[in-house]
């Protein structure tokens, strides 16, 4: 049996990019969290996934929504991948979220959002694994917030510009 913390310490080795789901609860009001638990699942139909802790507070409101978006950071939101991670009460307050194409609350100066009718449900242990169908994307210029081994990161700048950029160079 492998150990927690051996589990956590190897999955840390997988770099990722952070995002925030974001749903309404039943009241309307604006929920969301820091997940990094996101993948891409098919091209036709369009479908991702999300991972959600049966112990988040927002997991109610995810499993009651029939839509969620999936806000994905830019390397200067790395106080907002923070703060919905915390234990905050009001992760929205003081700043305005846009409204989507399906009226979702959409984190400002993200990367790309992309808003999800929510159309499977999967129990996977001691999170919940939300299938989305993609109804609306949008995507802006900017460097990604990173997640590796534990801390947040940056692209490193000689990894730049990216080789689809370099003058007769990459592969199109
Ligand atoms: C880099 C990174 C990646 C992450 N990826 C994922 C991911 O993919 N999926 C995922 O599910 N999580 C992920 N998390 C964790 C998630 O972002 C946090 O757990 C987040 O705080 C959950 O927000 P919440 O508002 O739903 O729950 P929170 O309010 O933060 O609640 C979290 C815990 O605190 C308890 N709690 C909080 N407030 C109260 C209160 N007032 N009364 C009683 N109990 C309370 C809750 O019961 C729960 O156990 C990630 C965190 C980081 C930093």
């Amino acid at each position: 049996m492998v150990g927690l913390d051996d589990f956590r310490h190897v999955l840390g080795h997988f770099a990722s990019g952070i995002t925030i789901v974001t749903t309404r609860d039943a009241d309307g009001r604006p929920v969301g969290l820091t997940a990094t638990a996101f993948t891409s699942v098919s091209l036709d139909p369009p479908l991702v996934l999300i991972c959600v802790d049966l112990k988040a507070r927002c997991y109610a409101a995810l499993e009651a929504c029939e839509r969620f978006a999936v806000n994905i950071l830019g390397s200067h939101q790395e106080a907002l991948a923070r703060r919905f991670a915390s234990t905050l009460e009001d992760k929205f307050h003081g700043f305005e979220c846009h409204a989507g194409h399906l009226e979702l609350p959409l984190i400002p100066d993200a990367l790309a959002h992309i808003e999800c009718e929510k159309v499977a449900a999967y129990r996977g242990g001691d999170h919940t694994i939300f299938l989305g169908r993609v109804e609306a994307v949008r995507a802006r210029d900017g460097d990604p917030l990173l997640h590796y081994r534990g801390q947040y990161d940056r692209l490193q700048s000689a990894l730049k510009p990216g080789p689809f950029s370099a003058a007769g160079g990459g592969v199109r």
